[in-house]
């Protein structure tokens, strides 16, 4: 048997166990309707997001520095639309790409000229 709970880290309370992930959505639901007119409790995660919505801090280091760039190069076309141009995601996996190989090629010649 399955248990599921809801916890809303604002209020600090824990829903009963229910059994059914139909059930926990209910129970999520209506407690953001009556204590948070339907917001959603984030979990404490306050913070900057991406233009796609996701939260950096979340990211894996890799992924939040993509988007960190993706997010520069749409801003220089749009700095109020959300989401990233196709090549604003191209051009920032271009930049981690060249920057990766000017490392390893520094890296090589170190190791080559010991
Ligand atoms: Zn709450």
């Amino acid at each position: 048997m399955r248990r599921y709970r809801y916890r809303c880290t604002i209020c600090r309370t824990t829903s009963p166990t229910v059994h059914r992930p139909g059930d926990l959505e209910t129970e999520g639901h209506a407690h953001r309707h009556s204590q948070h007119g339907g917001h959603y409790p984030d979990d404490e995660l306050a913070g900057r997001i991406d233009r796609r919505g996701r939260w950096y801090e979340t990211l894996h280091p890799l992924t939040a520095t993509h988007a960190h760039l993706a997010d520069a190069l749409s801003d220089l076309h749009d700095p109020k639309t959300l989401g990233h141009y196709w090549w604003a995601s191209a051009g920032a996996a271009l930049i981690l790409a060249t920057a990766a190989a000017l490392v390893l090629g520094i890296l090589t010649t170190a190791l080559h000229t010991l």
